[in-house]
């Protein structure tokens, strides 16, 4: 192909289109091609492999200033990022809480970037798909039709959304004017030891600092303690501070475990707080019927964080956020300089101006990929996927509980599985060291990727199981390499 820089014949100006489109289109249908094989392979090879040196030192070059080829540049890819990437498309990748995404989502990605639509607002299609996907979430949750909400990049933005809104709602001043030290009162909220970071990142962008996150106390299910939250709430307001919201967790990222919800939306009801739920992964399990009813509480949050690129399996990023009360939404945002004007017609007009409920001004349409999948999975089936995952979680349990050299470590309530390899009979045993080396020998050999964490300061391998690919013999073959290779640990120490 011709670099793209040559001038259009005669006038000396330039554009980035490829002089020869037949070229680059039959470069693109390749591209097409070689993903699909890609995907529909993915099991034959392994999970994960090191980068190569070479590789990563071919990401430190000067910038280019002339042009390659793209056919040049296609190949790079194909040979120096192709086969290094995290692996989180195969079957038996279970680290932290990943999406596996679908061929489908990719095309969808694809389409999206062509068009190339800005979500910020105005009067034209793409908004009114995000409206319809945030419709047909807040449906899918059981949520009043008239829910506000915003699709976001993810977990923690949708956290740091809800959040926001909710200090807003509750601070008692006006917090966009005045900032925090507005009303000289100390501002609180409440969630488990258990929550995920994200949520204290967002108290620390929200200026009301990590110390205004109260950890409560969890039992023995990883699930908040909800006498204690009622004790530490009763502390603080007697203390003179002001707490504003409870954050309940669907779904922790250590053990899976659910906090009562519906407990939590009576304390929140009764004190008159905000009720927020990180519900990332584990709000999506609303659509399993048989966890539907451990999750009815979500219907009573005043937000409520979740992500599709978790277990609604679409491509990175997509995210969203729902507020009940959609006036308090757009109160917590919405800013109109005379640029942005919202004008009675053409493409200012309409009534959808996204850029009114976040951070974001440019938005990408990521509400494709998510609009494409409930069309043509269906909710019934993503539902089925997520049920599949929640009783290969039970199956996996039932192994590990099987196994004289396998033991639990945490229960397990949803779809993670923390486990660790030990031999009873020897208790003086460094086994933290022993379980880290023979994780770090599975990940490394690529035949699974499982994560780790601590749990009752223990070291404990993490099977989280949001994986659309991955079947029962996925785990039987985990519990067999896990034994193999801690067996092969020990026999060196
Ligand atoms: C993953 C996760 C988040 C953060 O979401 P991102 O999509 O990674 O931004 C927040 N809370 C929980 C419980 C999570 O598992």
């Amino acid at each position: 192909m011709e670099p793209a820089e040559r001038p259009l014949a005669g006038t000396g100006e330039g554009s980035l289109d490829p002089e020869d489109w037949d070229s680059l289109r039959q470069l693109g249908h390749q591209m097409v091609d070689d993903m699909f094989e890609h995907m529909r392979t993915v099991r034959e090879r392994p999970v994960w492999r090191p980068v190569p040196a070479d590789t990563k030192a071919g990401f430190r070059q000067p910038l280019p200033m002339g042009a390659t080829p793209a056919e040049d540049v296609y190949r790079d890819f194909a040979a120096e990022i192709l086969p290094y990437s995290l692996g989180n498309l195969h079957p038996r990748f279970w680290g932290w809480v990943m999406g596996n995404g679908t061929p489908l989502g990719m095309l969808a990605d694809m389409l999206a970037a062509g068009i190339n639509p800005n979500l910020g607002g105005g009067d034209h299609v793409a908004n009114y798909v995000e409206r319809q996907v945030i419709d047909w979430c807040a449906e899918m949750f059981d949520w009043p039709d008239d829910s506000s909400g915003l699709l976001v990049s993810g977990g923690s933005v949708a956290n740091l959304i809800g959040l926001a809104v909710a200090r807003t709602a509750e601070a008692g001043f006006d917090v966009r004017s005045l900032g925090v030290r507005g009303g000289d009162v100390q501002l609180t909220l409440y969630g488990s030891s258990e929550m995920h970071s994200s949520l204290q990142k967002a108290v620390e962008l929200l200026g009301l600092g990590d110390q205004a996150l109260r950890r409560i106390p969890v039992d023995e299910h990883f699930r908040i303690d909800v006498q204690a939250l009622e004790t530490a709430i009763e502390q603080d307001m007697a203390a003179g501070m002001r707490p504003i919201a409870v954050i309940g967790c669907a779904g922790t990222t250590n053990t899976g475990a659910v906090d009562p919800l519906e407990s939590l939306a009576d304390v929140a009801e009764r004190r008159g707080l905000w009720y927020h739920i990180d519900g990332a992964f584990g709000a999506l399990a609303y659509l399993a019927p048989s966890f539907r009813e451990r999750l009815s509480g979500l219907r009573r949050a005043d937000s409520l964080a979740f992500d599709l690129h978790k277990w609604f399996y679409l491509p990175f990023e997509i995210g969203a956020v729902m507020i009940a009360d959609e006036e308090l939404h757009r109160r917590t945002f919405s800013l109109q300089p005379d640029y942005l004007e919202h004008g009675d017609r053409g493409p200012s007009g309409g009534d959808l101006w996204y850029g009114d409920y976040g951070i974001q001004l440019s938005r990408g349409f990521r509400a494709l990929k998510a609009w494409m999948a409930f069309r043509t999975y269906g909710v019934d089936r993503v539902g089925r996927m997520i049920e599949q995952n929640i009783a290969q979680a039970g199956y996996l349990a039932a192994a590990v509980d099987d196994h004289p050299l396998l033991e639990r470590l945490a229960p397990v309530d949803l779809n993670i599985v923390c486990f660790r390899y030990v031999r009873p009979e020897q208790p003086d045993t460094d086994w933290d060291a022993v379980n880290q080396e023979l994780l770090f020998r599975l990940q490394e050999s690529g035949a699974a990727v499982p994560s780790s964490t601590h749990l009752q300061d223990r070291f404990a391998m993490r099977v989280n199981i949001t994986n659309h690919r991955s079947t029962r013999s996925d785990f039987d073959a985990l519990v067999r390499d896990v034994v193999r290779l801690g067996d092969a640990v020990i026999a060196e120490m």
